[in-house]
């Protein structure tokens, strides 16, 4: 199947889940284009992707710049784990870091943000999987992180929810409380900082979408569904 074929596919199948379950939010679907070449993300864009998440700020800054400026609609997400050496280049390019886990990162893309006078929305990912690594490991720190911003001390930053990523199993059950735990994090610190627009619930890949939609997601990060197994090799 076709790039435009995939994202048509997935997109109908978001909104059967959102029928079937009387979901009435706004389902985003993130076209994930790392390891792919530009002329792929130039084919989902004529497929009407708007949305594209990729990991690896050297990557994207080869692939995206260009992209970006005859396409100003398009927006780049950057959504792996970031280093802080490489947080000016990411804030240059992207419209949302997903991917902050750490306090620190908040203090340098502020000072990054402000270089460039530019504003840049944040999620905070939050670690809900006993195998993964990334993301903030308690909710005490989150609170801590969005103290900061209420006391205004990132004025370039606007943070506008939350990412996870979901166990790498088959065990359905798994998978969906993480998807869960991420849902009740967000509807509780949203009624605690009802100064932010926390949102946004950053959750599903391509194989556990469906749950994630289910649960709420309200944007969807989907590679080998929409481009195909990815070649590390290359
Ligand atoms: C690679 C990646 C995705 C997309 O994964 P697929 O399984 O190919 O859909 C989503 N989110 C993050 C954080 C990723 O690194």
């Amino acid at each position: 199947m076709s790039i435009s074929e995939n994202i048509q596919k997935i997109n109908d199948e978001i909104l059967d889940i959102k029928t079937k379950n009387g979901l009435k939010n706004e389902v985003k679907l993130m076209a994930v284009s790392k390891f792919h070449p530009a002329q792929d993300v130039l084919d989902a864009i004529k497929a009407g992707s708007l949305l594209f998440g990729e990991n690896r700020v050297q990557e994207a800054i080869q692939k995206f710049p260009q992209i970006l400026e005859e396409n100003p609609n398009v927006c780049l997400h950057m959504i792996g784990q970031l280093q802080t050496n490489k947080v000016r280049h990411a804030v240059q390019i992207a419209s949302c870091i997903q991917s902050v886990d750490r306090i620190e990162l908040l203090y340098e893309i502020e000072k990054q943000a402000s270089k460039l006078n530019k504003s840049i929305q944040v999620l905070f990912e939050y670690h809900t999987a006993e195998d993964s690594k990334s993301g903030f490991e308690n909710k005490e720190e989150v609170i801590k992180a969005l103290d900061l911003c209420a006391n205004n001390t990132f004025p370039h930053i606007i943070p506008n929810g939350f990412m996870t990523m979901a166990p790498f199993c088959n065990d359905e059950k798994l998978i969906r409380k993480s998807f869960t735990t991420l849902r009740n994090l967000k509807d509780e610190l949203q009624s605690d900082y009802k100064m932010f627009n926390l949102s946004e619930l950053s959750m599903g890949m391509s194989g556990d979408y469906k749950i994630a939609v289910e649960e709420g997601s309200t944007l969807v990060r989907i590679g080998t569904a929409i481009f195909g197994e990815r070649n590390y090799n290359k």
